[in-house]
């Protein structure tokens, strides 16, 4: 059985640091300019630069995303960031675009290149020729089945095979849509997605442009085009049976506290899971954890071979879930106080539910111990103050504090 790594998307620094505190094996980044995540997901050289190092020292692998569909007016920015990315150390490249695929070989024959799910790489076939070009692991479309993907694997063991196993579907064939083009002018095929799928949609009549027709099937259904979101925690033993290289986790916009809840869930349940492939059973627990961030309903995708279940009118009582949020991160651990010192991301009132996720379990906070800077209890925090909360163990830098949203901040 082959062990696969964990993959964790990593939109900036920050995120990185809190995948590899909670227990990412490798993460994958954006590239300034080149990758298919806008502006507010990719990295600067100097910062990814500055990532390969703080990863490395943990063992963990840093993938680069510069997956866009290149245009001849890219090519030049491709060929000297791929030399920037050869010297910085990255572990590996993301790419779909056959042109970005020559450049890499050429400037940096031993860079080993991922090909991105972007490529919609189906068959065994498409994954030999794709090797044959110098591809030593490829990111598998979603729409193929658990089934599907054996097969793919075990024609090809020479192969890696990456899928994903958690996070946003794309009702196109990942990306290629022109949605967010036609409505926003901001491209899905250059990294600038606005998800109008999950808009809602009226038909109207031609005379009557002004008394537009709700599209409903049924009470129930009302979003033409929303996919729910992907959740496979629950079949871990049979991801592993199917012999894949790597599980990615899909999501460089989403936030820290994203990142730090689906990172630590999955690690719990891929190391139980490593451990026993035949015995593991998802623990009801780890559910309740993917339902505390941000989500629509959940979906197996196709993984199960039951393909209508995924686009199955998310009806918008479904729409984005999410019962907590960020409330801050840890800077520091005071041993000798027994207090942490905390950067709010949020506003926090004591009294707030409020609970500190560390990597391997989550500390319920008394946030009516809170005190400014200067030792004083504090009603409120806002954004950016940083404040002290009593604990009774060490926790380490960079821990994620979360607090229950009410009603009100959930609307
Ligand atoms: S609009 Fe929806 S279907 Fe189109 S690229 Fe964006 S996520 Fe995919």
């Amino acid at each position: 059985m082959k062990k696969p790594e964990l993959l964790v998307p990593a939109g900036n620094l920050e995120k990185l640091r809190t995948a590899i505190l909670y227990g990412a094996d490798a993460v994958y980044t954006g590239v300034e300019g080149l990758s298919l995540r806008a502006q507010q997901a990719e990295f600067t050289m100097a910062e990814l630069e500055e990532g390969v190092r703080v990863a490395h020292q943990q063992g963990v692998k840093v993938y680069a995303a510069i997956n866009i569909s290149a245009w001849n007016s890219d090519l030049e920015q491709v060929s000297a960031k791929t030399g920037e990315l050869a010297e910085i150390g990255v572990d590996g490249v993301i790419l779909s675009d056959p042109g970005v695929l020559a450049l890499v070989r050429r400037v940096a024959p031993t860079m080993p290149v991922h090909l991105s799910t972007q490529a919609n790489t189906t068959n065994t076939e498409a994954v030999r020729f794709w090797h044959a070009q110098g591809v030593s692991r490829i990111v598998l479309a979603r729409e193929l089945n658990l089934e599907e993907i054996a097969a793919i694997a075990s024609d090809v063991p020479e192969v890696e095979l990456e899928i994903f196993v958690h996070g946003a579907m794309c009702m196109a064939y990942s990306g290629r849509c022109l949605l967010s083009s036609h409505f926003t002018g901001r491209s899905a095929n250059r990294g600038e997605c606005t998800h109008p799928c999950r808009w809602e949609y009226m038909l109207t009549e031609r005379s009557r442009p002004d008394d537009p027709l709700i599209v409903t099937e049924d009470e129930r259904y009302s979003y033409l085009l929303s996919s729910k979101d992907l959740r496979m925690i629950e079949y871990l033993s049979e991801i592993l049976a199917a012999g894949v290289s790597s599980l990615k986790i899909e999501g460089r916009m989403k936030t820290v506290y994203y990142v730090a809840v689906v990172t630590r869930t999955y690690r719990w349940a891929l190391d139980a899971a490593l451990k026993d492939p035949e015995a593991y059973r998802c623990a009801p627990e780890w559910l309740a954890e993917l339902d505390k961030v941000s989500h629509r309903g959940y979906t197996t995708g196709f993984y199960l071979k039951d393909k209508a279940e995924v686009f199955a009118g998310l009806n918008p009582e479904e729409s984005y879930r999410r019962a907590y949020g960020l409330a801050g991160t840890v800077l520091q651990y005071l041993p000798e106080e027994g207090k942490i010192l905390v950067e709010l991301r949020n506003q926090l009132t004591a009294g707030d539910e409020t609970e500190l996720l560390l990597p391997e379990t989550t500390l319920t906070i008394d946030s009516t111990t809170m005190t400014d800077e200067d030792g004083k209890p504090l009603a409120t925090g806002h954004n950016s103050y940083r404040v002290y909360f009593q604990v009774d163990r060490p926790v380490p830098a960079g821990a994620v504090l979360r607090r229950r949203l009410t009603r009100a901040q959930i609307l």
